[in-house]
């Protein structure tokens, strides 16, 4: 496609200048569509003439969530450069990997990363180092304040890259996914139409800016709209429910993973939480429990759950609001623009109801890795991604995702997927938390273990768990044994990380 890329930020500041681009919670940072134009023209031409940094040069930033991270992201865009924005969490050998594979111009790195930072760009020998300090003195402010003019925009094509998002490698190295112009446009103009934004939208953002959950549900969107976005720098589910009922924010978009809105459900200050302005509260990102949709529909709120990855730049499904309850436990259906079909292990499309792979085609799905011909030449299809995830479709086309394959596992010759039985131990009044996987049994091959957070004040015991999991499940997927845990392990966007389970 050879669509020219349009420049989103500058045309907002030409029609509606005073419009709110950005609103920093940490800093307290407030930035017009035109203070913000400013802001990324300045970051445009310090990376371009002060660090050197080219049409197609990388830019990585290290950094928690602040309105920084847009300077840069659309800074990029408008020199025609790629962001690459890094996972805080991992250990410097991983970020040296990631590092080393997308060899970036500089590295833009928070004051409480800079040690990580110095680490990885010495041994990657990335030309800059370069420290932000959430608006505070820094030499990313110096290198923003010398800078003097306007920076022209780089004529770019939908199918530049914009960004590089590596996977979070559970199975193997990380892989670079590539976001590109394209990807972002078709995402945003899906999100405006299913989720009902507008300009006067206030989308709150609390996923990590890293993540393309943080990044393209809903800021770009929003960007996209001349809407406004909140920036929280991590999650907090009391801050959240604060910021939600803040009738001066208006927040009336958000996008969360379940253990975002878990949290905040948990919470006294649920039950009062002003939750009248909100529009859409989008979930997903992994499977979501019922019972979680339930206790906001409760609350009036219907949660919007759909379907995405990173390769997919989010949304690849989405239920629409009206059919929630009915179709409860679905993903939805795809997304404009976008194919989905779910296959059997010949890449056959299997009839209504029948579980099989879930495959994606279209505009908002990536053209491939980064430095990685190997997988490029065996996660697709004629177009089709492979998502490795188990999914089934109804004769309407509403996708349910069963589970990722990695976390399915075998018991008995028989196939059991985890979320099914999250799902069911979920219904128990004391779980606060659970996740299930298979462990190596001698009779079996494989069994569940349950592991359960429980809530303040609950008695509940593994006989009652297991017992509750044999009325409502068939015997090969009843967990064997559960395990109490005070918290479940979880990635920075707030994903229960399954293989850091104790296995043994
Ligand atoms: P990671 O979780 O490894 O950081 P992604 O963010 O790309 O990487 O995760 C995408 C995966 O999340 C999907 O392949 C799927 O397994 C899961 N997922 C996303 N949305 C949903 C959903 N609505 N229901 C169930 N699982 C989901």
């Amino acid at each position: 496609m050879t669509l020219p890329v349009y420049d989103w930020i500058s045309h907002h500041a030409g029609v509606t200048p005073e419009a709110m681009a950005v609103i920093d919670l940490y800093s307290g940072r407030r930035q017009t569509y035109r203070d913000f134009d400013a802001r990324v023209d300045a970051c445009a031409l310090y990376l371009r003439d002060g660090l050197g940094v080219g049409k197609g040069g990388r830019v990585a930033m290290l950094a928690h969530n602040s309105s920084d991270h847009f300077e840069v992201e659309f800074a990029c865009r408008r020199i025609g450069a790629i962001f690459l924005p890094l996972n805080w969490r991992l250990a410097v050998p991983e970020l040296e990997f990631i590092v080393g594979d997308a060899d970036p111009r500089a590295l833009i790195a928070g004051a409480e990363f800079m040690d990580a930072a110095r680490a990885v760009t010495k041994t990657v020998g990335t030309p800059h180092l370069v420290q932000c300090a959430d608006g505070e003195p820094s030499d990313y402010e110096k290198g923003l304040a010398a800078t003097r003019g306007k920076c022209p925009i780089e004529p770019l094509i939908h199918d530049d890259t914009w960004a590089l998002v590596y996977t979070s490698g559970t199975t193997g190295r990380p892989k670079g996914a590539r976001i590109t112009h394209g990807q972002a446009f078709f995402n945003a103009v899906n999100a405006a139409m299913k989720c009902e934004l507008t300009c006067r939208s206030v989308g709150l953002v609390f996923l990590p800016l890293f993540h393309v959950g943080g990044l393209q549900l809903f800021a770009n969107p929003n960007f996209h709209i001349g809407a406004t976005n909140v920036v929280m720098r991590t999650f907090d589910p009391l801050d959240f429910l604060n910021v939600l009922s803040d009738p001066e924010l208006g927040v009336s978009h958000a996008f969360g993973v379940p253990t975002n809105f878990l949290f905040a459900s948990q919470l006294e200050a649920f039950g009062s939480a002003d939750l009248s302005r909100i529009v859409c509260l989008g979930i997903g990102g992994a499977a979501c429990p019922q019972s979680l949709l339930e206790t906001y529909a409760e609350r009036g709120i219907i949660l919007q759950n759909g379907w995405g990855m990173t390769e997919t730049c989010t949304l690849g499904t989405l239920l629409p609001r009206h059919r929630a309850m009915e179709k409860i436990g679905s993903a939805g259906q795809a997304v404009m623009h976008t194919s989905v079909r779910v296959v059997d292990e010949q890449g056959r499309d299997v009839p209504a109801g029948v579980n099989g792979e879930l495959w994606i085609k279209g505009p908002t799905v990536t053209p491939g890795y980064w430095n990685r011909p190997d997988a490029n030449a065996t996660e697709f299809t004629d177009g089709w991604f492979h998502t490795g995830d188990a999914a089934c479709m109804d004769e309407e086309g509403f996708v349910t995702i069963v589970d990722r394959y990695k976390d399915m596992f075998i018991s008995g010759g028989e196939n059991v997927y985890p979320a099914e039985i999250e799902n069911v131990i979920y219904r128990l009044d004391g779980v606060a938390e659970t996740a299930v996987i298979g462990v190596a049994d001698d009779r079996w091959g494989e069994v569940g273990r349950a592991f359960v957070v429980t809530r303040e004040g609950s008695n509940l015991t593994e006989d009652a768990i297991i017992g509750h999991c044999r009325d409502n499940l068939a015997k090969f997927k009843v967990p064997k044994s559960v395990r109490f845990m005070d918290e479940l392990p979880h990635n920075a966007t707030g994903k229960v990380t399954k293989h850091q389970l104790p296995r043994d």
